[in-house]
């Protein structure tokens, strides 16, 4: 059974944050505090203080719980992105549920504008 904390902020986004991804198991929700354009963050429903005791997730889970972050920043239109963890708070951890930080912006496609429509002389 995943744990789940009473007195957790994430352990209480994953059971009703507003979640822009989710599969069982994991959520996606935007950062409040964004530090790049698209910045979101993947919460496992399973409470880990930190990345340390990400052994603590059964493997199978932990494959799950990568697919989804790339699923998420695919879905989220990303292409090329950041993917990040602050482990301990030295490392800039403030909260203490394991979650991923996906950075990025938006792939621009340059070659969008529709071409001028040829005008034929009648
Ligand atoms: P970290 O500093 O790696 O522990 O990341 C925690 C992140 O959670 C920070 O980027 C915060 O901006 C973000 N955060 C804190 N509270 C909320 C919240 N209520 N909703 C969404 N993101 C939050
Ligand atoms: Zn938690």
């Amino acid at each position: 059974m995943p744990s789940q904390r009473e007195d957790c902020l994430f352990c209480k986004l994953y059971r009703e944050g507003d979640h822009v991804a989710s599969t069982k198991g994991f959520v996606a929700i935007r950062d409040i505090n964004p530090q790049a354009p698209v910045h979101l963050l993947v919460i496992p429903e399973h409470h880990v203080d930190t990345f340390r005791d990400v052994a603590e997730i059964d493997g199978g889970e932990t494959h799950r719980m990568l697919e989804f972050i790339a699923d998420t920043a695919r879905e989220a239109g990303l292409e090329d992105y950041k993917v990040q963890v602050n482990v301990g708070p030295t490392a800039g951890q403030t909260v203490f549920h394991l979650h991923w930080h996906i950075l990025g912006r938006k792939h621009v496609v340059v070659d969008s504008v529709p071409a001028p429509t040829e005008v034929t002389e009648l």
